[in-house]
């Protein structure tokens, strides 16, 4: 039978010690069942040592899986942190004291690593501007830290070259945990700092801070650093967006490809002439609105005109106005039309409340719904009326008036409608 053997306390994780293992032999100390996720069990195991770093600083855990002596190979579900251990989540179990191989995600560690140590010279750069990093979060693309305030774009360039400068000059990047003089108060509360290792990282002689992720061995890994931009938050704080390594060239392609399209196929232009298109089409694009506003005023202006000469030849006049799309727009133009005549002339046959009725009604079924508004003496026939041919129509009124919203037609609805509205 194996003796039981105590796992490495994160802190002193094979991982943490060298950064640049890909793979390790361990053996099992024990396995528990974790939680139980739709039916499937899941499992903890702790090993006596792990390349693979549990969640932590920043930097999300590794992937990869663990092959068992037998062939087996076991993808890993995720690596976390409970106090001082680190425990492999798997879904199979595992024999403790059976030997096995750690793999991770190569790839991922790297990229993993540019965005973290990218993130230290950043954060370290703007040390200097006593402009503190107040958090950080790594995404899938693009990163940002937290910092007090918004800052210019200047100062922006500035810093992004600042830091592009650090890289290129190529400073070691080492661990120790000679840990006397720095400020601890980001490690996180249930890390016990009397039994485990705080690791301070340091950056040539530009930084050191306490941080348990895995590093790059120099700056020059970081390979570059782009600034992007800023979203303003909470407590006037601002969100300084930017991301490392070799995302940097991969984000410049997309972005040079939806350029591409834009210019190429959608405005038919070179790339450099794109703000100037765009300016010019946005102009277009506010005169046309202006032409259709005046365009649709003259239209409700003319429908006004019929309904008023209507309404002056009888005083029981009945009439409506009907567009099938569901934009109330026309219909509020030719009541407001038909008021400024009304108000106006000062007429005194025509009285909305006592004398003639004007239904305003659109949509159909094909659109999203529609509305009704009908202004006269017949407004309460007409809408028990309407509600007997709709069945999906909502509202209410007082005395002459009366407005419902209809939230769908049914297809024959609006032609019966309209054939009862004809024989008015
Ligand atoms: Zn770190």
């Amino acid at each position: 039978m194996a003796t039981a053997k105590t796992s490495t306390i994160v802190g002193a994780l094979a991982c943490q010690k060298d950064s640049f293992l890909k793979s390790l032999e361990t053996q099992v100390v024990s396995c528990s069942e974790f939680l139980t996720k739709n039916d499937s069990p899941l499992y903890k195991v702790e090993m006596v040592d792990s390349v693979c770093f549990p969640e932590g600083g920043g930097q999300p855990c590794d992937e990869g899986f663990i092959t068992t002596l037998d062939g087996n190979k076991i993808p890993l579900k995720s690596v976390i942190r409970e106090k001082l251990k680190a425990l492999h989540i798997i879904d199979k179990p595992l024999d403790i004291g059976s030997s096995v191989k750690l793999i991770i995600d190569w790839d991922k560690r790297v990229d993993y690593m540019q965005q973290h140590t990218g993130q230290h010279l950043l954060s370290a750069v703007f040390d200097q501007y006593q402009l503190e990093t107040l958090s950080w979060k790594m995404g899938e693309q693009i990163n940002y830290i937290e910092l007090p305030k918004k800052i210019d774009d200047k100062l922006v360039e500035e810093v992004q070259s600042k830091v592009n400068q650090l890289i290129f000059e190529s400073h070691p990047i080492e661990v120790t945990t000679d840990d006397s003089e720095l400020d601890t108060s980001h490690i996180p509360e249930d890390y016990d700092q009397d039994e485990g290792i705080v690791r301070i990282v340091k950056i040539g002689n530009i930084d050191a801070n306490p941080c348990c992720g895995t590093h790059l061995k120099n700056t020059s890994q970081i390979l570059s650093i782009v600034l992007l931009n800023q979203v303003s938050v909470r407590g006037g704080h601002s969100r300084l967006f930017f991301t490392c390594g070799y995302r940097v060239s991969k984000l410049t392609s997309n972005y040079y490809n939806i350029l591409k399209t834009v210019s190429g196929v959608q405005l038919s232009c070179q790339i450099e002439d794109v703000t100037n298109k765009v300016d010019q089409l946005s102009t277009n694009y506010k005169k046309a609105n202006s032409t259709i506003a005046n365009l649709i005023k003259e239209l409700a202006n003319n429908k006004a005109t019929e309904i008023y000469d209507k309404f002056s030849k009888d005083e029981n006049a009945i009439a409506y106005v009907y567009r099938e799309d569901n934009n109330p727009e026309f219909l509020t133009s030719v009541q407001k039309e038909l008021m400024t005549m009304i108000n106006s002339k000062k007429s005194k046959e025509i009285d909305l409340s006592t004398k003639q009725t004007l239904i305003l009604i659109n949509g159909n079924h094909q659109s999203n719904g529609g509305m009704i508004k009908i202004l006269g003496p017949k407004a309460t026939d007409i809408s028990t009326e309407l509600k007997q041919r709709i069945g999906n129509l909502k509202g209410g009124g007082k005395g002459s008036t009366y407005q419902g919203k209809i939230t769908k037609y049914d297809k024959p609805e609006i032609e019966s409608v309209l054939l009862y509205l004809e024989s008015l």
